[in-house]
Protein backbone atom coordinates (compact mmCIF):
# COMPACT_ATOMS: atom_id res chain seq x y z
CA UNK A 1 0.00 0.00 0.00
CA UNK A 2 1.39 3.33 -0.85
CA UNK A 3 1.12 5.56 1.97
CA UNK A 4 1.54 9.25 -0.44
CA UNK A 5 -1.00 11.41 -0.40
CA UNK A 6 -1.95 12.54 -3.66
CA UNK A 7 -2.78 16.02 -4.50
CA UNK A 8 -6.16 16.32 -4.48
CA UNK A 9 -6.59 14.63 -1.10
CA UNK A 10 -4.03 17.84 0.26
CA UNK A 11 -6.85 20.37 -0.52
CA UNK A 12 -9.28 18.62 0.77
CA UNK A 13 -7.20 17.37 4.11
CA UNK A 14 -6.36 21.15 4.87
CA UNK A 15 -7.86 22.15 8.33
CA UNK A 16 -8.78 25.70 7.67
CA UNK A 17 -7.33 27.54 4.65
CA UNK A 18 -4.92 29.76 4.31
CA UNK A 19 -5.16 32.73 2.56
CA UNK A 20 -2.73 33.36 -0.90
CA UNK A 21 -0.31 36.31 0.40
CA UNK A 22 -0.77 38.16 -3.33
CA UNK A 23 -4.62 37.64 -4.72
CA UNK A 24 -5.56 36.96 -0.94
CA UNK A 25 -7.82 34.01 -1.80
CA UNK A 26 -8.37 30.26 0.08
CA UNK A 27 -5.01 28.12 -0.57
CA UNK A 28 -4.46 25.04 1.12
CA UNK A 29 -2.30 25.15 3.81
CA UNK A 30 -0.10 22.26 2.20
CA UNK A 31 -0.29 23.75 -0.73
CA UNK A 32 3.03 25.48 -2.04
CA UNK A 33 1.56 27.21 -4.71
CA UNK A 34 -1.70 29.21 -5.16
CA UNK A 35 -4.43 27.68 -7.11
CA UNK A 36 -5.97 30.93 -7.93
CA UNK A 37 -2.88 33.15 -9.41
CA UNK A 38 0.07 30.13 -9.38
CA UNK A 39 2.38 32.41 -6.90
CA UNK A 40 4.64 30.15 -4.57
CA UNK A 41 3.52 30.55 -1.03
CA UNK A 42 4.78 31.43 2.46
CA UNK A 43 6.14 28.29 4.84
CA UNK A 44 2.53 27.39 6.78
CA UNK A 45 2.96 25.42 10.32
CA UNK A 46 2.72 21.67 8.98
CA UNK A 47 4.50 19.09 10.16
CA UNK A 48 7.39 17.15 8.15
CA UNK A 49 5.39 14.40 6.79
CA UNK A 50 2.53 16.66 5.47
CA UNK A 51 5.70 19.19 3.65
CA UNK A 52 6.80 15.76 1.75
CA UNK A 53 3.12 14.44 0.94
CA UNK A 54 3.42 11.26 3.59
CA UNK A 55 1.07 10.20 5.43
CA UNK A 56 2.05 11.03 9.09
CA UNK A 57 3.61 7.48 10.38
CA UNK A 58 7.08 6.30 12.08
CA UNK A 59 7.55 3.88 9.55
CA UNK A 60 8.45 5.70 6.52
CA UNK A 61 8.88 4.28 2.69
CA UNK A 62 12.55 5.66 1.96
CA UNK A 63 12.06 5.58 -1.81
CA UNK A 64 9.19 7.32 -1.47
CA UNK A 65 10.27 10.00 0.60
CA UNK A 66 13.37 9.97 -1.84
CA UNK A 67 11.17 10.62 -4.98
CA UNK A 68 8.61 12.98 -3.29
CA UNK A 69 11.89 15.61 -1.98
CA UNK A 70 13.34 15.05 -5.76
CA UNK A 71 10.06 16.37 -7.04
CA UNK A 72 9.72 19.28 -4.93
CA UNK A 73 12.83 20.34 -4.57
CA UNK A 74 13.30 20.01 -7.99
CA UNK A 75 9.95 22.41 -8.20
CA UNK A 76 12.09 24.82 -5.57
CA UNK A 77 15.08 24.66 -7.19
CA UNK A 78 16.09 28.88 -6.69
CA UNK A 79 16.85 28.87 -10.48
CA UNK A 80 12.54 28.97 -11.41
CA UNK A 81 12.36 31.87 -9.64
CA UNK A 82 14.86 33.75 -10.61
CA UNK A 83 12.97 35.92 -13.00
CA UNK A 84 10.10 36.48 -10.18
CA UNK A 85 10.19 39.13 -7.48
CA UNK A 86 11.67 39.32 -4.41
CA UNK A 87 9.21 37.97 -2.33
CA UNK A 88 8.43 34.95 -4.45
CA UNK A 89 12.16 34.41 -4.68
CA UNK A 90 12.31 34.79 -0.68
CA UNK A 91 9.61 32.33 -0.13
CA UNK A 92 11.29 29.67 -2.45
CA UNK A 93 14.20 29.66 -0.74
CA UNK A 94 12.51 29.78 2.64
CA UNK A 95 10.66 26.37 1.78
CA UNK A 96 13.79 24.87 0.38
CA UNK A 97 15.25 25.10 3.47
CA UNK A 98 12.43 23.83 5.64
CA UNK A 99 12.13 21.22 3.09
CA UNK A 100 15.30 20.20 3.06
CA UNK A 101 15.26 20.14 6.93
CA UNK A 102 12.02 17.67 6.89
CA UNK A 103 13.74 15.45 4.37
CA UNK A 104 16.73 15.42 6.51
CA UNK A 105 14.86 14.87 10.05
CA UNK A 106 12.55 11.83 8.32
CA UNK A 107 15.47 10.28 6.23
CA UNK A 108 17.49 9.78 9.49
CA UNK A 109 15.99 7.01 12.14
CA UNK A 110 17.03 8.59 15.19
CA UNK A 111 16.45 12.04 14.12
CA UNK A 112 12.84 10.76 12.93
CA UNK A 113 12.71 9.40 16.24
CA UNK A 114 13.70 12.49 18.40
CA UNK A 115 10.84 14.05 16.03
CA UNK A 116 7.77 11.34 16.43
CA UNK A 117 8.46 12.01 20.23
CA UNK A 118 7.48 15.89 19.67
CA UNK A 119 4.96 15.73 16.99
CA UNK A 120 3.34 13.23 19.97
CA UNK A 121 4.35 15.11 22.87
CA UNK A 122 5.94 12.28 24.66
CA UNK A 123 9.49 13.85 25.31
CA UNK A 124 10.73 13.19 28.76
CA UNK A 125 13.35 15.91 30.01
CA UNK A 126 15.01 13.71 32.55
CA UNK A 127 15.60 10.91 30.58
CA UNK A 128 19.15 10.43 30.63
CA UNK A 129 20.14 7.80 32.50
CA UNK A 130 23.09 6.02 32.86
CA UNK A 131 24.53 4.29 29.77
CA UNK A 132 26.88 1.53 30.59
CA UNK A 133 27.45 1.13 27.08
CA UNK A 134 28.53 4.47 25.76
CA UNK A 135 31.11 4.47 29.16
CA UNK A 136 32.48 1.07 28.22
CA UNK A 137 33.23 2.46 24.99
CA UNK A 138 34.71 6.13 25.65
CA UNK A 139 36.98 3.39 28.07
CA UNK A 140 37.73 1.67 25.50
CA UNK A 141 38.54 4.73 23.10
CA UNK A 142 40.73 6.93 25.87
CA UNK A 143 43.11 3.64 26.03
CA UNK A 144 43.32 3.42 22.59
CA UNK A 145 46.75 4.03 21.03
CA UNK A 146 46.33 2.77 17.45
CA UNK A 147 44.00 3.01 14.58
CA UNK A 148 43.12 -0.58 14.61
CA UNK A 149 41.65 -0.01 18.35
CA UNK A 150 39.79 3.24 17.43
CA UNK A 151 38.23 1.26 14.55
CA UNK A 152 36.90 -1.69 16.87
CA UNK A 153 35.13 0.94 19.05
CA UNK A 154 33.15 2.47 15.59
CA UNK A 155 32.56 -1.53 15.06
CA UNK A 156 30.82 -1.76 18.22
CA UNK A 157 29.32 1.79 18.00
CA UNK A 158 27.90 1.37 15.30
CA UNK A 159 26.41 -2.45 16.11
CA UNK A 160 25.07 -0.59 18.84
CA UNK A 161 23.55 2.12 17.24
CA UNK A 162 22.16 -0.40 14.72
CA UNK A 163 20.65 -2.38 17.21
CA UNK A 164 19.18 0.25 18.92
CA UNK A 165 17.28 2.10 16.44
CA UNK A 166 15.63 -1.15 15.83
CA UNK A 167 14.79 -1.22 19.62
CA UNK A 168 13.60 2.44 19.38
CA UNK A 169 11.62 1.75 16.24
CA UNK A 170 10.00 -0.99 18.00
CA UNK A 171 9.05 0.86 20.75
CA UNK A 172 7.77 3.74 19.04
CA UNK A 173 5.12 1.66 16.80
CA UNK A 174 4.40 -0.16 20.58
CA UNK A 175 3.93 3.44 21.71
CA UNK A 176 6.37 2.77 24.48
CA UNK A 177 7.17 6.43 24.92
CA UNK A 178 8.99 5.81 28.07
CA UNK A 179 11.56 2.74 26.29
CA UNK A 180 11.69 5.31 23.51
CA UNK A 181 12.94 8.10 25.39
CA UNK A 182 15.78 6.06 27.47
CA UNK A 183 17.08 4.21 23.97
CA UNK A 184 17.19 7.47 22.65
CA UNK A 185 19.12 8.68 25.03
CA UNK A 186 21.53 5.79 24.84
CA UNK A 187 21.47 6.42 21.23
CA UNK A 188 23.10 9.72 21.70
CA UNK A 189 25.45 8.72 24.00
CA UNK A 190 26.57 5.90 21.20
CA UNK A 191 26.37 8.48 18.48
CA UNK A 192 28.97 10.51 20.50
CA UNK A 193 31.25 7.98 20.56
CA UNK A 194 31.75 7.79 16.73
CA UNK A 195 31.78 11.58 16.71
CA UNK A 196 35.00 10.70 19.22
CA UNK A 197 36.20 8.08 17.36
CA UNK A 198 36.91 10.03 14.29
CA UNK A 199 38.08 13.30 15.91
CA UNK A 200 40.59 10.28 18.03
CA UNK A 201 41.62 8.89 14.86
CA UNK A 202 42.64 11.33 12.68
CA UNK A 203 44.81 12.79 15.70
CA UNK A 204 47.27 9.30 15.49
CA UNK A 205 50.24 10.06 13.80
CA UNK A 206 51.14 7.91 11.07
CA UNK A 207 53.51 6.34 13.19
CA UNK A 208 51.09 5.04 15.57
CA UNK A 209 49.11 3.69 12.64
CA UNK A 210 51.22 1.70 11.65
CA UNK A 211 52.46 -0.03 15.14
CA UNK A 212 50.64 -3.08 15.51
CA UNK A 213 48.13 -2.98 18.87
CA UNK A 214 49.29 -5.01 21.51
CA UNK A 215 46.95 -8.34 21.98
CA UNK A 216 45.62 -8.02 18.52
ZN1 LIG B 1 -2.93 33.73 -5.23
Amino acid sequence: MSNVIGMNEFVGMANGDSHCWLCQKPVSTRALFCHHCGTIQPVRDIDHFARLGLERRIDIDIELLERQYAALSRTLDPQRFLIRGVGERGHAVKQLEILNEAYETLRDPLRRGRYWLLVNEKTFKDEVAANPLANELREELNNASAASQCDRVAQRAGYALEQGIMNLMQALRGEDWQAANKTLAELDGVEGILDEVRGRRSSLTPDEEGRAPEGI
